[in-house]
């Protein structure tokens, strides 16, 4: 595919940001995007990397009341050797499809994703931070860009990506934090779109991530949406407990989204001397655990932090403490995650992979 490149005069680039590790997450943006039309006629046409500009919607345009949207969420890291790496970006570029069959959207072929965000991130080079704990985080994403105001699938299609770099997710250290347990809320449901990476799974569940934060918890931890009884996952990252010395998380439901970090961390387990187990946990079961101490530790996997501590748990009025420290398990995982992520460590896996 030929992509059309519209290069700025080095006197138009947006001045670098002063320190990486201060970065606040998804507030800086690169000059350059990628976008890429779909019509029916032409199926994916017009590919362009161009300065980062606002989009022209019509206000009619689908996604705008009707939600018909995925995206992505990845990370470009530059190694030691000053590579530049991406972390299974094959996994995302499935998963994208995944999505986007789900919310009766055109596909894009896997290598035209590939390309088109390796062409981007290589433009924009400059804006990978070195340091470690920072890199710089890419948004795909697909719109409905139809002017029409039936609920239908669209006839037209944006693809876009665009790219911010971002410090430490844990600004003030990797400490533990608190998740909520809503009874009554759910993020998604079975025969749903909580498998989807899609715009609408976010926006339904604000309402109770500001509960959780009123609360003095960092986000929620979501139940099942039938018998508010089994753990999912946090939504925007997967959930791990070691319980018994094992390796737990909620097996795939069909509401759970299928994380890339999750299936990183199920991988790497063994090597690590832990045995991973994928089952069904009821709330019950966990609160029972945590007070007769066989949860020793718990933590969420996702991209943007990578794996996150968690300390508490927050449960009908309840508050049952895991741990004040990040634990062993949690360091481990992420420590070799990174170690990996940023070419620092031995990449066994194939895992790793070079934009060139
Ligand atoms: C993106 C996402 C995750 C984490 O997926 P990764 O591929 O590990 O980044 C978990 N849950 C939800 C709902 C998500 O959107």
């Amino acid at each position: 595919m030929d992509i059309k490149k519209t290069i700025l005069p080095d006197d138009k680039l947006k001045p670098l940001y002063q320190d990486p590790l201060k970065l606040v997450f998804g507030r800086t943006f690169t000059d350059y995007m990628f976008t890429m039309e779909h019509t029916a006629e032409k199926g994916w046409h017009n590919a362009e990397i161009k300065p980062y500009q606002s989009l022209m919607l019509d206000p009619a345009a689908n996604v705008l009341h009707y939600s018909q949207e995925v995206f992505e969420g990845q990370k470009a890291y530059k190694s030691p050797k000053d590579e530049i790496l991406l972390f299974r970006p094959q996994e995302n570029a499935r998963r994208i499809n995944h999505s986007l069959k789900r919310m009766c959207m055109p596909e894009i072929p896997e290598e035209i994703f590939l390309q088109a965000e390796g062409e981007l991130v290589k433009l924009e080079e400059r804006w990978i931070p070195r340091a470690v704990g920072a890199s710089l985080y890419i948004r795909p994403a697909v719109i409905s860009t139809e002017a029409a105001l039936g609920v239908k699938p669209a006839d037209r299609y944006l693809f876009f990506i665009i790219l911010s770099p971002v410090g430490p997710y844990f600004q003030e250290g990797f400490n533990p934090v608190g998740l909520w347990v809503s009874d009554s809320y759910t993020r998604a449901a079975q025969g749903g779109t909580g498998e989807a990476k899609t715009g609408g799974n976010y926006a339904g569940t604000l309402l109770a991530s500001k509960i959780a934060k009123d609360k003095g918890c960092s986000q929620v931890l979501w139940l099942d949406a039938v018998e508010h009884k089994y753990i999912e996952e946090v939504g925007a990252m997967n959930i791990f407990f070691i319980i018994d010395n094992k390796l737990v998380t909620p097996k795939l439901s069909g509401s759970i989204l299928q994380g890339i970090t999750r299936k990183s961390v199920l991988q790497i387990a063994e090597d690590l001397g832990i045995v991973p187990e994928e089952k069904q946990i009821s709330i019950d079961e966990l609160i029972e655990g945590i007070k007769n101490k066989k949860v020793t530790e718990a933590f969420g996997a996702g991209t943007a932090a990578v794996i996150s501590p968690v300390g508490r748990i927050s449960y009908k009025d309840k508050v049952y403490i895991i741990s004040q420290e990040t634990g062993p398990w949690a360091k481990r995982f992420f420590d070799t995650l990174t170690g990996i992520q940023y070419g620092e460590k031995e990449d066994k896996y194939g895992w790793v992979y070079k934009v060139q």
